[in-house]
């Protein structure tokens, strides 16, 4: 994993496209160390070979805090913010530079803002104290299957899915808004029980969305393996039909794609 430092020239940009409901993503890191064989960021990268790198590599915004300070005396009010669009705001390294911490700290002393957390890491329980303490928060938890086999296959340096689940009853036990989003569900193997093991965590919302493959030149990079990796196991739109109503017929609060990331639920 190659560790880089570079400054960034902003640090909240306005939310378009998918997550078009909020007002700015803010993203703490470049590339993500996650490395998901699925991942559309890596789309987003400006050069073809950090594309290729994708999950290589990690650029640390080390002005963040710095930028985000220069909004005090513009503070953001009512503004709904998802962190984060392009990377995973508790990936490892964050586990040492508390760069996604202080950011959090400043938007709770400077800021009254709605937030979403993205991420598929346990380590976002460490900022439980901050979290609570706003007004309008909630964590969003990735989690892609109920097999772990799977989980490996797709997701090899990703934290296990058990030990999502067992971050995100943790963040729903401690009275904070939790969500868990099925985002891509990949191949699952008991549908039931997995309802039943979703269920357990105390979270009630939940997002799903399908894989998919859209015509741009991710397809042809990162998402390659992903998709070959779905072919292998013959999973399509037909199975993800059937899983998607096995789970909507014991989660209630189940959304479809955009719906399920809405900031305001
Ligand atoms: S955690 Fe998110 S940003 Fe990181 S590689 Fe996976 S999908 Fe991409």
């Amino acid at each position: 994993m190659k560790i880089d430092h570079q400054p960034a020239s902003s640090i909240l940009s306005t939310a378009t496209g998918f997550i078009s409901d909020f007002d700015y993503t803010l993203n703490p890191y470049s590339g993500c160390a996650f490395a998901c064989s699925y991942c559309y960021a890596a789309f987003f990268t400006p050069t073809q070979a950090l594309q290729d790198e994708w999950g290589q590599w990690v650029r640390v915004k080390d002005n963040a805090l710095d930028l985000l300070k220069r909004r005090r005396n513009r503070p953001l009010i009512d503004k709904v913010i998802y962190m984060s669009s392009v990377t995973d705001p508790y990936q490892p390294v964050e586990k040492w530079l508390e760069l996604t911490r202080a950011l959090l700290r400043e938007l709770l002393d400077y800021h009254q803002v709605h937030l979403v957390i993205q991420t598929r890491s346990p380590l976002v329980c460490r900022d439980l104290d901050l979290i609570r303490e706003f007004a309008s928060a909630r964590v969003n938890m990735t989690v892609t299957t109920d097999d772990e086999t799977i989980r490996k296959a797709f997701e090899p340096t990703c934290p296990p899915n058990t030990l999502r689940l067992d971050a995100i009853r943790d963040v729903a036990a401690a009275g904070i808004d939790t969500c868990v989003t099925l985002a891509p569900l990949l191949p699952v193997r008991d549908a039931e029980s997995f309802a039943a093991r979703l269920a357990a965590t105390g979270v009630r919302k939940f997002a799903i969305q399908h894989f998919h493959a859209t015509r741009s030149r991710f397809v042809a990079g990162t998402g390659a393996r992903a998709r070959a990796l779905l072919a292998e196991r013959g999973w399509d739109e037909r199975h993800y039909a059937r899983v998607k109503q096995a789970l909507a017929a014991r989660l209630p609060d189940l959304r479809e794609g955009r719906a399920g990331f809405a900031p305001i639920w």
